[in-house]
């Protein structure tokens, strides 16, 4: 059995203490083991990078903006090799993995840019004889606690933004498809980045505690689940750290009377169901203005999700593969058994699918349901699986409450031909990040993801010059060279004015 071991500087390897399963979700069979490491393991990794990072932060940030630039090349020479074993620990299609490690890159080119980025502000003659001007410095050693759902792009969005600044960083990568992580920090290494830099250790709640509570840390940024995400939001600002923390979702599509129904019907059928709904971008919620649009969707909708082809990852044809493992598989199915429990309508019924050769595998069949309400648990819960609800809005100020007023506030998208109305929603709604006739509005890596609510807990986004924020701390400096002459001090004891 593969055994998949942390990536720690002048460590020997071996573990020793618990392992996770690994799953292929295309068969249901365990692939490899995953070392979990403890507090001990941690601290190795910390030793490492504090002996690391004051010769990497005095590094001149060109000379470290040409390691992301031979990473950038090493991760596309080796571009099929990580899409196929992303694709075998997640199940997404490879065409998917293969967008999820690009996503991940567009960071990394951002970094590459970093030295332009790191200059600071100067005023000269800010007082008599005063200049001041201000820098950004890294904070030492940062941590990264990642999910599941792309163990390519995720990483890298905070692991470029961390060492391009100046920081050692230590990723978690989560424990159920651990191995694309490791791959991205060895080549890393191979691209000249020195040992101690960024290094992997792997683990569950143990492992994570172990970062959150951690003196040498200074910064925790956290991508997962909702309810995980305040505990390391709370339990990481007690402990004195920086922490930023990104939730979960549940993204509402509005579509307006005049917008284009086959274009909306194509964008929600790959924003829906794509990567089976494992997206924290993904449009599970579809929201009809008006009944005549609500009945023109569902009509266009159903033949739609009939042609969706589930299948293994590295079926070319399929639209998207199984979700990640079996307690997840069992988790959606709950879910559209409470839709159906609280009074919605299940038009299409994706529980029961079986992919003929692969009866083992956590395959499930596209859902949809219409009629449900804001009062369903079913709407109210993230669900995270090949599963779209129509909740129909009888005007646009009921579609522009529906997402505002959800617990959630990641992305939200409108489609309309009508630019008033377009431009009045995205002003108006209480949402983190807006599509206009684009389903998963993730905003391009110079610009940043964030969402709202119960979608980020923290006060920066990731990537963009918002992560340059959050990996760097400024220092400002006033300064006077004296030229020898004795200053009047009769106003020394008063606090100093520009006036
Ligand atoms: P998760 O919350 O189960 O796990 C995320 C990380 O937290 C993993 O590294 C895991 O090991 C760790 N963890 C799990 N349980 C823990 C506990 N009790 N204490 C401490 N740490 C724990 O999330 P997941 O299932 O891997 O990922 C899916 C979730 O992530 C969805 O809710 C999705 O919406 C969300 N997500 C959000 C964004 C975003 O940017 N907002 C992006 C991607 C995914």
């Amino acid at each position: 059995m593969r055994v998949i071991d942390h990536l720690i500087a002048g460590y020997a390897g071996g573990g020793g203490g618990r392992t996770g399963d690994v799953f292929d979700p295309n068969t249901g069979q365990i692939q490899a083991t995953v070392q979990l490491g403890d507090q001990a393991l941690l601290d190795q990794a910390v030793a490492a990078a504090l002996k690391a990072q004051p010769g990497w932060a005095a590094t001149n940030p060109q000379r470290r903006a040409r390691v992301m630039f031979n990473f950038k090349a090493l991760v596309e020479q080796n571009m099929d090799e990580l899409a196929h074993l992303l694709s075998s620990e997640h199940g997404k299609v490879i065409a998917d993995s293969k967008g999820d490690i690009q996503r991940g890159l567009e960071v990394i080119e951002f970094c590459c840019g970093i030295p332009h980025v790191l200059k600071g502000e100067y005023t000269q003659g800010a007082g008599p004889g005063i200049d001041v001007y201000s820098m950004r410095q890294p904070l030492g050693i940062g941590a990264g606690i990642t999910p599941f759902n792309f163990p390519g792009m995720i990483p890298l969005w905070m692991s470029g933004v961390a060492i391009a600044t100046g920081n050692a960083f230590i990723l978690k990568p989560s424990e159920r498809d651990p191995s694309v992580p490791v791959r991205l920090g060895e080549l890393f290494l191979e691209a000249g980045l020195p040992e101690g830099i960024l290094q992997v250790v792997h683990g569950d709640k143990e492992m994570v505690d172990a970062i959150l509570d951690h003196p040498a840390i200074s910064a925790v940024s956290f991508v997962g689940s909702s309810d995980i995400a305040h505990y390391v939001y709370r339990r990481g600002v007690a402990a004195g750290k920086r922490v930023q923390a990104m939730g979960g979702a549940k993204n509402h599509g509005i579509v307006m009377p005049d917008a284009d129904l086959d274009q909306v019907v194509a964008d929600l059928s790959g924003a829906a169901f794509g990567s089976a709904g494992e997206r924290c971008m993904a449009l599970p919620v579809v929201v009809p203005v008006g009944e005549k649009t609500a009945i023109a969707l569902r009509e266009k909708l159903i033949p739609a999700i009939a042609a969706l082809r589930v299948g293994i990852s590295t079926d070319s044809e399929a639209h998207y593969g199984p979700v990640v493992n079996a307690a997840h598989k069992q988790r959606v199915e709950n879910w559209i058994q409470t839709g159906i429990d609280e009074g919605a309508e299940l038009v299409v019924d994706g529980r029961g699918f079986e992919l003929q050769g692969h009866e083992q595998g956590f395959f499930i069949g596209p859902s949809l349901f219409d009629h449900v309400t804001p009062d369903m648990q079913a709407y109210k819960e993230e669900i995270f699986g090949p599963v779209l609800q129509i909740v129909r809005a009888a005007d646009f100020e009921e579609a522009v409450r529906l997402p505002s007023d959800h617990q959630y506030g990641n992305g939200v998208a409108i489609f309309t031909r009508n630019g008033h109305a377009a431009r009045e929603f995205a002003a108006r709604v209480n949402v983190g990040m807006v599509g206009i006739n684009v389903p998963i509005p993730v905003p391009v890596a110079y610009h940043t993801f964030g969402g709202w609510k119960r979608s980020a807990f923290g006060d920066t986004n990731q990537h963009g010059m918002e992560g340059v924020k959050f990996w760097t701390k400024v220092k400002t400096i006033t300064q006077r060279w004296p030229d020898g002459g004795v200053g009047d001090g009769a106003n020394a004891f008063v606090i100093p004015t520009m006036g």
